[in-house]
């Protein structure tokens, strides 16, 4: 007797050697049927003795390949019917297909043992892929995802890889980027502009020049990189001369796990992150005394760090045989990474000295993602490659929307069905260059989903790009949401979790619904909206965009706030340090209010203390006063906690800070040590919001919590923070999957605007 079921699967099932897969399980046990790929993932059907059968289905999703993502498995018994061997049949045309493209992915264990294997016929080659690894997000160019949709479709495959492309059995079965020495891309070399230098070891000459201190743009998955030998200190300070970036840490490439671990603290957590498949960039934190050149990430107690994730990395290494390479994205300063040959000769060719390039287009670009292990769990700072586009899952179906994000670190997100897909990291919207980005990984993301959304969901601020685009758009309906409610129903989303909760929403800036600058936000929230109970005191920002790259002009500010005019008589470095001229004249703008906006920031005050301190008055990138004082406050135990006073009024709480800077102040002037006054400050944040969420509690009753903002990007607040909630007996959620800050932001707006689009 036999029986014959059907079984649908969705998720991530093509492009990722899923119907080969179920092939070969179906013919192993001379089960009849036929596989084909449906607009939601694949219909299966199987025929044969019941036993079979059955095996057949509890194997099927615990035996998937690797890079299959199968989010929901139907099987129904149906009709025998007489058919002969498994087939893998063709969709039915016309179909929509809502399948899922899957992320660029690391290059397999098979590939790469083929890669060096002298007798392999892809021994060497740089382009080496399968079903089970390689590019595809990037090379996309709509969907369903076959090669003439890809960048791939310029390279017609020799008969060998046709023969391994049409065969089931083989484990490049439609690997569509499928290519050999024959009929693939190839490799070239460049000198800085764009002329070809003739030599036949492109890879060879690229990791001469390395070794020689030359700075070379590698054209990668996502992208360029400028890569720099490491170790050798004059080459990393040419590049961030040439780069314009005077501070920010460069990431670093190693060839394997074990020079991973001579440089840094590679605990378990770590270790897998940085072999996991998205290959991403893993900040570590950085051993006493590494061969890396302190220029590559200066005073900075974490490194970022990564494997080869191209078989181009791969060969890079084995021919260099380098220890570390600088590999920071191919690109000047704050603008999108370059993608395309003549692109990238135009606008790296006065910080490259040579390019190794390729003719294989990358069609989006998508820059390297940086995750970190914080509290428990994986820690999205920039969740770009190896990511995306994989869907977040929301607890319910929504209508489709393109939200649009926020300026900094900007990232985009349209959903479809219980579904949230975040673009890949489009950057700062400050310049044409990114700009022009975000509007090409939004049309992109619309085509590849199939979805002309109808809502747009936007920022308030009237400045933003992204809101002056969103405003722009004619015949569809636009939602604005505030950004630290935005902040707190991304958490909310990504935890599944309906609210209300208590939300503590703490970043550098965001505009407020009184036109203020919020950024220290205590709400109580919905996803339809929010109550403000709390926030960080108003101060004023002297000089607005200045004082954020001035952390001085912020202590100052701080410093009035709590002392008024007589500040200027405490005994502290700051006031000996800055001249007095450049004090008067901050101390003027403010009491006059002339271009001093209010703000509630709470990274404003790290900022302030920051610079009391002296860890710096001035940065060079964002958030560097916040990071560095972090450094420092991880370096002490101290366990005493600065007091912040706490008021309770009839709606809301009044936080005040005079207290703080008070014992600041008096700490600075007894000589108590800059890391213990650092970690005391940490300790009175902490204690000041667990005071006011066990008050909240009290008056709300309300016992879920969510953390926000980009201010939870630093590890020691999120961990004493969560730990002293969760020891309270609060629910505590925190994100994992989308970053806490801006990158995250644009998952929060579409979920609101699914909220109050549902309200008539
Ligand atoms: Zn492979
Ligand atoms: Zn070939
Ligand atoms: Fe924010």
């Amino acid at each position: 007797m036999e029986v014959r079921k059907e079984i649908l699967v969705a998720g991530i099932v093509q492009g990722v050697g899923f119907r080969p897969y179920v092939y070969r399980l179906a013919t192993n046990k001379s089960l009849g049927g036929s596989i084909r790929n449906t607009p939601t993932g694949v219909t299966i059907e199987v025929q044969g003795p019941p036993e079979a059968v059955e095996d057949f289905v509890s194997r099927l999703p615990s035996e998937a390949p690797e890079l299959a993502q199968i989010m929901q498995v139907f099987v129904r018994d149906i009709p025998c019917r007489p058919d002969g061997c498994f087939e893998i049949v063709p969709s039915h045309s016309g179909e929509r297909m809502n399948t899922l493209i899957s992320p660029d992915v690391a290059v397999c264990a098979d590939c790469l043992s083929e890669l060096f294997n002298p007798s392999d016929r892809r021994y060497l080659y740089p382009f080496i892929n399968c079903t089970n690894c390689g590019p595809r997000f990037s090379i996309v160019r709509g969907i369903p995802y076959d090669r003439p949709r890809t960048s791939m479709s310029i390279f017609l495959m020799c008969p060998e890889c046709q023969s391994e492309y049409d065969d089931p059995t083989d484990r490049r079965f439609h690997a569509q980027p499928n290519a050999c020495w024959r009929c693939g891309p190839q490799l070239e070399f460049l000198d800085a502009r764009g002329r070809s230098i003739d030599c036949s070891h492109p890879m060879q000459a690229a990791a001469e020049e390395l070794h020689a201190g030359k700075i070379v743009a590698i054209k990668g998955l996502g992208g360029f990189h400028l890569a720099a030998n490491a170790l050798n200190s004059n080459a990393v300070g040419r590049l961030r001369e040439r780069k314009r970036r005077v501070e920010k840490p460069f990431a670093v490439m190693v060839p394997n796990i074990e020079t991973a671990a001579q440089f840094c603290n590679v605990d378990d957590f770590g270790r897998e992150l940085l072999l996991s498949r998205q290959r991403p960039i893993v900040l570590l934190s950085k051993l006493q005394a590494t061969p890396v050149a302190e220029a590559v990430a200066p005073r900075q107690a974490d490194l970022g760090i990564f494997l080869p994730y191209t078989p181009v990395h791969h060969l890079l290494f084995a021919s260099g045989n380098f220890k570390a390479l600088v590999m920071t994205s191919g690109n000047l300063s704050e603008e999108p990474i370059a993608i395309a040959n003549d692109e990238a000769v135009a606008r790296l060719g006065s910080i490259a000295d040579f390019f190794l390039v390729h003719n294989r287009d990358i069609l989006l670009r998508c820059d390297d993602s940086v995750v970190r292990h914080a509290a428990g769990k994986t820690r999205q700072v920039r969740r770009s490659r190896g990511y995306v586009p994989v869907p977040i899952p929301l607890a319910r179906s929504m209508p489709e929307i393109l939200a649009v994000g926020g300026e900094l670190k900007n990232t985009v997100c349209l959903t479809r069905g219980n579904e949230a897909f975040l673009s890949q990291h489009i950057g700062d919207l400050e310049n044409a260059e990114s700009f022009d980005f975000f509007r090409e990984a939004s049309s992109h993301l619309c085509k590849i989903l199939e979805v002309q959304p109808e809502i747009i969901a936007h920022d308030l601020h009237p400045d933003y790009l992204s809101t002056k685009w969103a405003l722009a758009q004619v015949g569809v309906r636009l939602i604005g949401v505030q950004h630290h409610h935005a902040h707190i129903a991304a958490c909310m989303a990504e935890n599944r979790i309906d609210g209300p909760v208590i939300g503590f929403s703490l970043d550098g800036s965001g505009y407020g619904t009184d036109g203020r600058v919020w950024g220290g936000e205590v709400l109580i929230a919905r996803y339809s909206g929010f109550e403000r109970v709390a926030h960080f005191p108003y101060i004023a920002l002297p000089g607005g965009e200045a004082a954020i790259r001035e952390p001085w002009r912020m202590a100052v500010s701080c410093l009035h706030h709590a002392f008024g005019p007589e500040f200027r008589k405490l005994q502290i470095p700051i006031i000996r340090d800055l001249p007095s001229n450049k004090i008067d004249f901050v101390i003027q703008m403010i009491e006059r209010q002339i271009h001093s906006p209010l703000t509630s920031s709470c990274g404003r005050l790290f900022d302030a203390v920051a610079a009391l301190l002296g860890v710096r008055y001035q940065i060079n990138y964002e958030a560097q006063a916040a990071i560095e004082l972090e450094m420092l406050a991880r370096q002490s135990a101290d366990s005493f906690a600065y007091p912040i006073a706490l008021v309770r009024g009839d709606q809301e709480w009044k936080i005040d800070i005079r207290p703080l800077f008070e014992f600041i102040a008096n700490d600075i002037r007894d000589g108590v040590p800059s890391e213990a006054i650092s970690r005391r400050f940490h300790n009175g944040i902490c204690e000041l919001l667990l005071q006011l969420a066990t008050q909240l509690r009290e008056a709300f009753s309300i016992r879920q919590v969510c953390l926000s903002g980009g201010t939870f990007n630093n590890s020691l607040l999120l961990e004493g923070l969560s730990g002293a909630l969760e020891a309270a007996e609060f629910e505590v959620f925190t994100h994992s999957k989308v970053p806490a800050g801006d990158g995250g932001l644009s998952l929060g707006q579409a979920v609101v605007a699914a909220e109050v689009i549902s309200k008539p």
